[in-house]
């Protein structure tokens, strides 16, 4: 099993060495046989080659069946131009392994309720939304331009979108759904977006293969408001580049810190692209401040999509959820009376649990 293990900036370097000695106690556990192979990606891969993804990088992660990455970026490269910056990379990176959907569960465990914003009340038993967000089409990839005009510069980009694209991750959204409590809402703009009218009309058609889904629809104006309000309405929230990068964010918080949260990126070929949600964190990076827990929960998310090892999955799960019963915090989630430790000791005991 080959896995590709990109560092990238910041806190990434940190979190990733969490994941990979997760990783190495899986191995030892249950007997499988992974191949690590390191590569350069953003700002660190611009400061060693000029570029934010160079070749290499693409051609090591095509010959690996599944890529973790830390994150990308920081104040360093942030005066560089659009395709100079660590970004770029990032966004290349997905393009180049064709990863159309991006799988971004927003869990509550219920041991951190009060870690959330929201009020006890609304959480209930605590939060367990999917969001399918398509993640290499609409206003991010459009066509985007400046022009000078008299009196300053005119700029647009553009959401682009056909029907094979929506399709797709329409497809796989369903499938999401069947396995858990079939329920699909698709968010866009429909009154406004002619792209949104789109993916109703292709979503509405997709939805008569999958008559046990409920699908239902809302603009995005009214989700953003519906997650703060009753937040326990989703199941599955299916929604284009834009609008989905926004509202993840959102859910995200709803659960209380970016650290604890993993992320997937799958497509029709058979490489995944596993992340923790949050940036490089500049203002924390090399203070082994971190929260570790997202980079090692999308460890688990590698071991369910890319190698099947459901049993294993669950394992690295269920050690987060009992270091977590047993007190043990990082800064961004810590409460009174609860024992603080650092990125390291959290993957240590995280690890130990497996
Ligand atoms: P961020 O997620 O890096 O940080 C936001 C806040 O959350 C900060 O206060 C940070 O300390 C905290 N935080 C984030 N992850 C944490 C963790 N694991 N443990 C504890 N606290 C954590 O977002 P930002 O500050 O907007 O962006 C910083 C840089 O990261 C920028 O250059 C941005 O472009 C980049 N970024 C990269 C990705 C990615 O690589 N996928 C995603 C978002 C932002």
């Amino acid at each position: 099993m080959k896995i590709t293990i990109i560092p990238g900036d910041g806190i990434g370097k940190e979190v990733i060495n969490q994941a990979v000695k997760m990783l190495k106690k899986v191995e030892s556990k249950y007997g499988c046989n992974f191949e690590f192979n390191e590569a350069l990606l953003g700002g660190a891969a611009i400061d060693a080659t000029g570029n934010p993804i160079p070749e290499e990088t693409i051609h090591k992660c095509k010959n690996s069946e599944a890529v973790i990455l830390g994150a990308v970026g920081g104040p360093k490269w942030d005066s560089h131009p659009g395709d100079l910056r660590p970004e770029k990379g990032l966004l290349s990176l997905r393009k180049e392994l064709g990863v159309f959907a991006n799988l971004r569960p927003a869990i509550l465990f219920p041991q951190l309720k009060s870690a959330s914003t929201l009020k006890e009340e609304v959480l209930g038993d605590g939060l367990d939304i999917m969001i399918v967000r398509e993640l290499i089409g609409g206003a991010y990839f459009g066509e985007k331009k400046r022009i000078d005009i008299d009196g300053g510069q005119r700029a647009y980009d553009t959401i682009d979108y056909c029907t094979r694209d929506i399709e797709r991750i329409a497809k796989k959204a369903f499938e999401v759904a069947r396995k858990r409590d079939k329920k699909l809402t698709l968010i866009d703009k429909a009154n406004v977006l002619e792209t949104s009218r789109l993916w109703r009309e292709v979503v509405t058609k997709i939805s008569e293969d999958y008559k046990d889904i409920e699908l239902n629809y809302m603009y995005v104006d009214n989700a953003a408001m519906q997650l703060i309000k009753n937040p326990k309405q989703f199941d599955v929230i299916l929604t284009e580049n834009m609008f989905g990068d926004i509202l993840s964010d959102e859910a995200s918080m709803l659960t209380g810190s970016l650290g604890m949260l993993p992320s997937a990126s799958v497509g029709e070929g058979s490489i995944g692209l596993y992340e923790p949600i949050h940036g490089s964190a500049p203002d924390i990076a090399g203070l082994d401040k971190a929260n570790p827990i997202g980079a090692i929960m999308s460890t688990a998310m590698m071991l369910r999509y890319s190698f099947n090892m459901e049993d294993a999955a669950k394992d690295v799960e269920a050690a987060v959820s009992r270091i977590i019963d047993k007190g043990y915090r990082t800064g961004d989630i810590m409460e009174q009376g609860m024992k603080i430790v650092g990125t390291e000791q959290m993957g240590d005991l995280i690890a130990e649990k497996v």
